[in-house]
């Protein structure tokens, strides 16, 4: 099972969508020079294919085991982690005065891609500690910083996210975790946290939690919740009061473990608070966000090794002679006009979910050199990233399957692996309905609607001649504006289809641009451009109005659910 770093499409998209000389114009990234971008981007490609790749199916049939003394990854994973720690990939995005190299988030987008398309299991732990670093940065004190940030950014350590309990998965604020003051600053943390994320294994010497949990008399809800550090060791050496009692067995991403930790069991798990006490959920938001985003990328990653198989897969399956050709001759399958139908869908997905994820990222740089507007871009995109690029990922790995035929049902193949580890993107990190709940709940309405009118305003101002993709445009305008007028019920009923014709305007707008770069862009190789605009016109012609078909299920509201009462299911 081959995997090809995409490095001649990431450098492109970094020229045309994140457009990373502007960021490079700037003094806090003066350092994201041509030079280094392309060398980063060739050894994050080499890390992933050299140290990464080759881990992919053991980590999927061993997986990550559960012993008494703590969970073990399979062989290779603690050397390929030294690789990335001694590489000094995880600093990229962090800033100098923390030990970052204070690059744009938007190249280390591209370089966690890379690791999650040869390993999407093993991604998750590089995806979670630069946002428990971001989530320190940003509410840490400066002490906090001092003690937990140096081995945080360099990956020494990693970081973990503690939200969801057994009674609280979405509805975060149903959590019960309790924090009590201990009376010498810190607070001693009691309670269980179920599905957490590399929270135990042994590639680290120290795993620092951030745990969110209610102090006393906190009020009900996401308002009386407060974040809490809490290592797995003490700075004296010592264990701390958590232990993972079991691991998850899942559908896919063995290599992840999944844990049950349960705080506290000998009333000694210590914790320090971070940021003010109730304010966890803002202080978690910002790992979150981060995440959000990473999570999308995930579902872009996946869909990539996806495809690459399925097209080498393609080129060698000999069946069947081509309809109507003289020769009774069979042929490799990508002969077949719908494989290559099917694989170009693939391409143009994948293609149109990463410019999605990049722009967004970009905007994510812009915010940090102090663009409100870019901030407010990057609100509105967030969800969408999250969703289009998770759903993408499923559908793509899904097709994946199907281009291997029987064999793609086969695990040997590794196309099933692939459509495994896809399906729970879509899930975690907020399902991608509560991303359309926050696309139609929140979004929509930043800045009076504003947000959403100026992002639409430049999608017609630079790809006016995209006939379909104006009447997604338009169509996008007049369902957002017709929910502004709605009950709470009916834009919930349509937020879903909503998130998907906005998802895709915004992807069709980037890829039209992309195939507009390709007529001048003199430094890439002629083949990858006629791919290029290959995959850009499929999508823009016939995936384009797929969405735009999707108005009549935003616009129908709750009565599109034809009265369907949760008691109707029982009929
Ligand atoms: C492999 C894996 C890794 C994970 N890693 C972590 C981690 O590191 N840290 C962590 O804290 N959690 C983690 N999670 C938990 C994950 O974030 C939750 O599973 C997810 O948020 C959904 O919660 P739930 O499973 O309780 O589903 P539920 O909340 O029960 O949702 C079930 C269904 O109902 C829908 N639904 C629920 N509420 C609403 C609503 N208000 N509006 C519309 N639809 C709704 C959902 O969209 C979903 O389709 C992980 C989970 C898995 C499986």
């Amino acid at each position: 099972m081959t995997y090809i770093p995409v490095v001649e499409e990431q450098r492109f998209l970094m020229r045309h969508v994140v457009r990373i000389d502007e960021l490079a114009a700037h003094e806090a990234f003066a350092t994201a020079s041509p030079d280094v971008v392309d060398a980063i981007l060739q050894g994050a490609g080499d890390l992933a294919a050299g140290e990464f790749a080759p881990l992919n199916r053991a980590g999927d049939t061993e997986g990550a085991k559960w012993t008494p003394a703590g969970v073990r990854m399979p062989d290779g994973f603690r050397a390929a982690y030294r690789a990335y720690v001694e590489g000094g990939w995880g600093t990229l995005a962090t800033a100098p005065e923390h030990g970052g190299q204070g690059l744009p988030f938007s190249l280390a987008t591209a370089v966690l891609e890379d690791l999650g398309t040869a390993n999407m299991g093993f991604s998750l732990i590089m995806m979670l500690t630069p946002g428990a670093v971001e989530a320190l940065t940003v509410h840490g004190t400066e002490e906090q910083q001092r003690t937990w940030l140096p081995k945080l950014v360099t990956g020494e350590w990693n970081g973990t996210m503690n939200l969801t309990e057994p009674q609280a998965g979405s509805d975060v604020g149903a959590l019960r975790t309790q924090a009590t003051p201990a009376g010498d600053g810190s607070w001693r943390i009691k309670g269980t946290k179920i599905f957490i994320t590399f929270g135990d294994h042994d590639l680290t010497d120290n795993i620092v939690h951030l745990v969110l949990a209610r102090t006393p008399d906190a009020p009900a809800g996401t308002r009386g919740i407060s974040l809490f550090l809490v290592p797995k060791m003490r700075l004296d050496g010592t264990p701390n009061d958590v232990r993972c009692v079991s691991v998850e067995h899942k559908m896919g991403i063995h290599a992840s473990p999944t844990c049950v930790l349960s705080y506290g069991d000998n009333d000694d798990c210590h914790g320090w608070l971070i940021g003010a006490e109730h304010g966890g959920m803002r202080a978690m938001f910002t790992m979150m966000n981060n995440a959000r985003l990473n999570v999308g990328l995930q579902g872009v990653s996946i869909a990539e090794r996806a495809t690459q198989q399925a097209v080498a897969y393609a080129r060698e399956r000999i069946q069947s002679a081509r309809a109507g050709a003289a020769s009774r001759e069979p042929v490799a399958i990508i002969e077949h006009p719908d494989v290559r139908r099917m694989l170009l869908r693939m391409k143009a997905l994948t293609m149109a979910a990463r410019a999605l994820i990049y722009y967004a990222a970009g905007q994510g740089d812009r915010a940090h050199l102090g663009d409100g507007d870019a901030q407010a871009r990057l609100d509105l995109l967030t969800p969408l990233a999250k969703a289009y690029g998770t759903d993408v990922g499923c559908e793509v790995t899904s097709l994946g399957v199907q281009v291997h035929g029987g064999m793609g049902f086969i695990e040997e193949t590794g196309a099933a692996q692939h459509y495994r580890d896809a399906r729970i993107a879509p899930i975690y990190e907020g399902t991608n309905g509560i991303q359309a709940a926050d696309l139609v709940g929140r979004k929509l309405g930043l800045g009076g609607g504003s947000v959403l009118a100026a992002l639409l305003a430049d999608i017609r101002a630079e790809a006016g001649g995209e006939g379909a993709l104006m009447a997604l445009v338009d169509a996008v305008e007049h369902v957002a504006g017709s929910m502004a007028a709605v009950d709470v019920d009916d834009r919930l009923a349509g937020s879903y289809p909503l998130l998907t014709m906005l998802s895709v305007a915004v992807g069709g707008w980037l890829l039209a641009r992309q195939a507009k770069a390709t007529e001048s862009d003199g430094e890439t190789d002629p083949a990858f451009l006629a791919m290029k605009r290959a995959a850009a016109r499929f999508y823009l012609d016939r995936m384009v109005p797929e969405a735009t078909g999707l108005a009549a299920g935003a616009m129908a509201g709750a009565s599109g659910l034809y009265e369907v009462t949760p008691e109707s299911f029982a009929a």
